[in-house]
């Protein structure tokens, strides 16, 4: 099966801290990729912006450095690469002062698709967006990327969404969450929406529950300060994990259309209850940095604070309160410095209602897990006769959909998600961005749970690097008669 290159139109895209991790690390190379794969225009062009004061040579220099770092090799020719490079420019602009800001506006054109992303700290938004404006750059159908976090609760995301209205309308802001990007969460829709199997399952008459986790194994050293401000409900559990739980619980939207997605999505989270503090483990690692050296501190050594209240670990039991799902706890959960790299979603379903083969020990219920990383695909449990002579004994076998093997090499080559997400941007495409009025309703319903911790004092249990997570993570579903799904090493 050969992959479809859509085109888009030419381009300049502007990239503002385009020095940065970021940038370094995502958004240049998928570049990259996406022009190996045909689908840069030519003409268009790539604008690096940012603080530091160096000639386009330098910039060039440095985003083939980061080509080289994070695009595999056979990707990689040095003709290639070469009139890649040519395709960059780089302008060195202060957000909060006037330099540079001229020289760009010399360079941007009126006549190609404009984009800007916005890959900088948030408290530098509203000055690019105004000085956008006040350049006169951008025109009225450019649109801005803005990276998380998008605010850090309801106050200051309100504040954020009415700085870029300021200068920007609605269906010129992307606001991005790179997990919308992943094949398989794209593919979720296709699974519900496009068959008829599933669909007529997927409520709590026949769903038992459902789990959704992100699992890193890498701990917060390096970015702890940064961290020690948000913890895993603000960087994961708001964002990325609330997204994934819309698009299982969305109703089927009247068509694939943008708004008419989000209207969907957003009505999902403003039918979440409030969490009861009961129904929220939180927890911080604690490494044995003694025993195994300074790799494997713990929490609070680093984010070098020991009395830190934040957490690493969070695990919560979210009811949604609708006709289709009341009655269908959604588990959560997501931590560092956990056993494995692992994200998935299992759709666990109910039990037959009447077993014919008796208490039959090899029984289980079916899952259809979806996982988004490693070997992005979707497996469904099924229960079959064990093969052999040995009687009617059931076993459970994987109907497996490794994106990677059902599309053959062409599916091994799956864009990353930042490709996709930027060339959506190019085409104008906001279903897989977030809407502001999302934002804040997922930040609505985080806020209380936040609250209440510091009201409480409230302090996270303490798990061992390299586990699942708390002790009483693992309650929160024995309690109620299930269990985790595990986390594999
Ligand atoms: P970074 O600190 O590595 O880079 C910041 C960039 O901003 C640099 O290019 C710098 O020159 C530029 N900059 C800073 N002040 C400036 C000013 N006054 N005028 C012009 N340019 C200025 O940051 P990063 O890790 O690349 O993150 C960028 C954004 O993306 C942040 O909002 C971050 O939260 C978000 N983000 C980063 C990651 C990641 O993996 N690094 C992941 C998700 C979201």
């Amino acid at each position: 099966m050969v992959s479809r290159v859509i085109p888009v139109d030419r381009f300049d895209l502007v990239i503002f801290g385009g020095t940065g991790d970021l940038a370094r690390r995502k958004i240049l190379p998928g570049l990259y990729r996406r022009f190996v794969a045909g689908q840069i225009p030519e003409g268009s062009r790539i604008i690096g912006a940012a603080r530091t004061d160096m000639p386009t040579a330098d910039f060039r220099a440095h985003v083939e450095e980061a080509i080289v770092e994070f695009v595999a090799s056979a990707k990689r020719s040095s003709e290639l690469v070469g009139t890649f490079l040519d395709t960059i420019e780089y302008v060195a602009i202060d957000a909060k002062g006037d330099a540079g800001w001229e020289e760009l506006a010399k360079l941007i054109r009126a006549d190609v698709v404009q984009a800007f992303y916005f890959s900088v700290g948030p408290s530098l938004f509203g000055h690019l967006a105004e000085k956008l404006h006040r350049y006169s750059i951008a025109s009225d159908d450019a649109r801005i990327v803005v990276e998380k976090p998008f605010g850090r609760d309801l106050k200051t995301a309100q504040e954020l969404n009415a700085t870029l209205a300021a200068h920007f309308s609605e269906s010129q802001i992307y606001r991005i969450d790179h997990y919308l990007g992943k094949e398989t969460v794209q593919n979720l829709m296709a699974v519900r929406f496009a068959n008829i199997l599933f669909e007529p399952l997927w409520n709590a008459r026949h769903v038992d529950h459902v789990q959704i986790t992100v699992a890193e194994t890498v701990g917060v050293g390096g970015r702890g300060t940064y961290y020690d401000r948000s913890g895993a409900m603000r960087d994961m559990v708001q964002n990325h994990l609330m997204q994934l739980l819309c698009l299982i619980a969305m109703e089927a939207p009247y068509r694939f259309d943008p708004d008419a997605v989000r209207d969907e999505k957003l009505k999902v989270i403003r039918a979440l209850l409030p969490v009861a503090p009961d129904d929220i483990v939180r927890g911080q690692y604690r490494g044995q940095a003694r025993k195994n050296g300074p790799d494997d501190a713990s929490f609070l050594e680093d984010v070098e604070d020991p009395s830190s209240k934040t957490e690493s670990f969070v695990a919560l039991k979210v009811e949604i309160a609708n006709w289709r799902w009341k009655g269908t706890p959604f588990y959560l959960r997501t931590g560092k410095r956990l056993r494995g790299r692992e994200s998935e979603i299992a759709i666990v379903f109910k039990e037959v209602p009447h077993s014919i083969f008796g208490e039959e020990e090899g029984w289980r219920e079916n899952v259809l897990s979806i996982r988004l990383q490693p070997n992005e695909g979707m497996t469904l449990s099924v229960m079959i006769k064990e093969p052999g002579p040995g009687g009617m004994r059931l076993t459970e076998v994987p109907l497996d959909m490794s994106f990677a093997e059902a599309l053959g090499e062409e599916g091994a080559d799956i864009p990353d998600a930042y490709e996709r997400l930027i060339m959506d941007v190019i085409r104008g495409n906001q279903t897989l961005f977030m809407r502001g009025d999302e934002v804040e309703a997922a930040w609505a319903w985080t806020d209380p749970i936040i609250a209440d911790w510091d009201a409480r004092g409230d302090k996270p249990k303490t798990y061992d690097s390299g586990s699942s997570g708390p002790e009483d993570a693992l309650m929160l579903l024995h309690r109620e008669g299930r269990r985790w799904r595990e986390i594999h090493e």
